[in-house]
């Protein structure tokens, strides 16, 4: 139901207008029949005179319209624009119109999602004996039609609008990555320590816009429904770094409570970003748009075989009249433009799909507290956690060849250096193509490569290396900007191969290529007995 304000009535029975005169008894039975008649009608219908007087309506009709009695002008019960003309166009012409839409513009301060509600209008000219002409009304709500596909076209123009961010954002990873290697890099070197605070101060600058990147690329994404190991405080951390900025600048102080003895759990993870990020800029906007200044409070707990995440502001709060439909669709305060009315209804299925709940507790003036409980569910760890085993294998100090194949210059540098730098033995390749040249003439213990280049990618490079050296194929390490893009992603789970994200730091790539070294020296071990 739409939460406009406007709640259907109890069926009235049909009311029917009494005749005086000679013809009385005679234009009491029509009626009678009339109202009889259009009850059994299962639309919203009234009978119309030509002095716009409405003669009958049934029970679907008041229940739509409960002023539509007879005896009463069908404009002060009805009064969309255009209706007057219409039904004045039809008496003149005699000619029927149907499925006219109409528009009557509501109180915005009552529901502005809803800036108007739309009906559908049938107008049928009949004539009922002696009394000439008359109307059957017939109307139709189409509000929530409306509003679905009105709300289909905007959901069309975010997903266009985000695939356009995850673009901009994915473009990005590469300069970042030179960024951070470039500096970590220098900061290798004996410096001043003026020069050595102001370099630390680009790398840790580039790391966070690294982050930003990232989560901007992580909700950009549209993701099929993928329950995996989750951890509750680490999302609600990511969340709460996406939306840092905004708090800074609307004065918002944001205090954590995290419980580090909360378990993991099985959940999607990107579901439950949406829902704290939807919560989190709910209280966001609560706040900047009252005081313009305020406290989020945010908990994770464990309690019993749950987890309880608390999101709590200090804001306006909600009026206890609003309170039991925050969670409705289309249920919204914020002013046209502002808000769907969608979010928190989304939360709720989302959670409610993982067995969870979420309920949200305030009163006017006090503040707003959502909480989300979800159930804690053995974790089944996904067998091909690559990165994992490497991190857990010794680090080895034996020489490699690489080849780094990648089609930014400064990607290609910096990797040069970085891995001369710890003493391995590098070539670079400016794409597929070129790398594929070079490993037919040479042999090399690891190949680098990008998955997106023109031409020849990572994918297609894999392949043919799997058909001309396949030992070599098992030493690939592939860099991404994207690593959850659907192709991306499904071309690394099925081959399993290691997988660095850019921006990536030094650290990460050494321990990426420790295993690499290992698996060398282990091959030379067993090669010499
Ligand atoms: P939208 O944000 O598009 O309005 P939601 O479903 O997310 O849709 O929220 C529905 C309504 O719940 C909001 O319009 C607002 O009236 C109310 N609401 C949600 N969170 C808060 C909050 N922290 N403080 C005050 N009101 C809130």
């Amino acid at each position: 139901m739409l939460k406009n304000g406007r709640a259907a009535p109890a069926p009235q029975q049909t009311t029917r207008r009494k005749l005086r005169g000679p013809d009385a008894r005679a234009g009491n039975r029509r009626l009678r029949d009339c109202g009889r008649l259009i009850q059994a009608i299962d639309v919203p219908v009234a009978v119309v005179g030509r002095d716009l007087r409405v003669v009958a309506a049934n029970e679907r009709m008041q229940a739509l319209l409960p002023k539509m009695t007879t005896g009463r002008n069908v404009m002060s019960a009805f009064s969309p624009t255009g209706l007057e003309s219409l039904l004045r166009e039809v008496i003149d012409t005699g000619a029927a119109r149907r499925n006219v839409a109409l528009e009557m513009p509501v109180d915005s301060s009552s529901n502005p999602a809803i800036p108007a509600l739309r009906y559908r209008a049938s107008v049928t000219p009949v004539n009922i004996g002696d009394r000439g002409i008359e109307l059957v009304l017939s109307v139709e709500d189409i509000t929530a039609d409306h509003m679905r596909d009105s709300q289909l076209m905007e959901s069309r123009r975010l997903v266009a609008v985000g695939e356009m961010a995850a673009g901009v954002a994915h473009e990005l990873n590469n300069p970042l990555t030179a960024v951070m290697g470039f500096s970590q890099l220098l900061l290798r070197q004996d410096l001043d320590e003026v020069t050595r605070r102001d370099i630390e101060a680009i790398a840790s600058e580039a790391r966070r816009a690294g982050k930003i990147v990232d989560n901007l690329l992580s909700f950009a994404r549209r993701r099929e429904n993928a329950m995996r190991p989750f951890d509750a405080g680490h999302a609600v951390q990511r969340v709460l770094d996406l939306r840092q900025y905004e708090c800074k600048v609307n004065n918002i102080r944001v205090v954590t409570y995290f419980d580090s003895t909360t378990p993991r759990t099985m959940a999607d993870t990107h579901q439950l970003d949406q829902v704290f990020l939807n919560i989190l800029n709910n209280s966001i906007y609560a706040l900047s748009s009252s005081r313009g200044h305020g406290t989020i409070t945010v908990g994770v707990v464990a309690v019993g075989d749950r987890i309880r995440i608390t999101m709590a502001d200090d804001g306006p709060g909600i009026p206890e009249d609003i309170l039991s439909h925050v969670f409705e669709p289309f249920f919204t305060t914020k002013p046209a433009g502002k808000g769907t009315g969608l979010g928190l209804s989304i939360c709720k299925s989302i959670i409610e799909h993982h067995g969870g709940s979420i309920r949200v507790d305030s009163r006017s003036h006090k503040g707003a507290t959502f909480i989300v409980e979800i159930p804690v569910v053995p974790v089944e760890e996904a067998p091909e956690d690559v990165s994992k085993m490497e991190e857990a294998a010794a680090p080895s100090y034996t020489m490699l060849r690489i080849l780094a194949v990648d089609d930014e210059p400064s990607v290609r540098e910096l990797l040069t250096r970085a891995l001369h730098s710890v003493g391995h033995e590098v070539a670079t390749a400016a794409d597929g193509a070129e790398a594929l040249r070079m490993i037919y003439v040479e042999d090399y213990d690891a190949i680098i490569t990008d998955m997106k280049m023109p031409g020849l990618g990572g994918a297609e490079l894999y392949q043919c290396v799997a058909g001309l050296k396949p030992e070599l194929s098992q030493r690939i390490l592939f860099l991404t900007g994207d690593v959850a893009s659907a192709d991306t992603k499904s071309f690394l789970e099925k081959t399993g191969k290691p997988v660095l994200t850019k921006p990536f730091t030094l650290e990460d790539l050494r321990k990426r290529l420790d295993a690499f070294a290992r698996a060398k020296y282990e091959r030379t071990v067993t090669a010499h007995g």
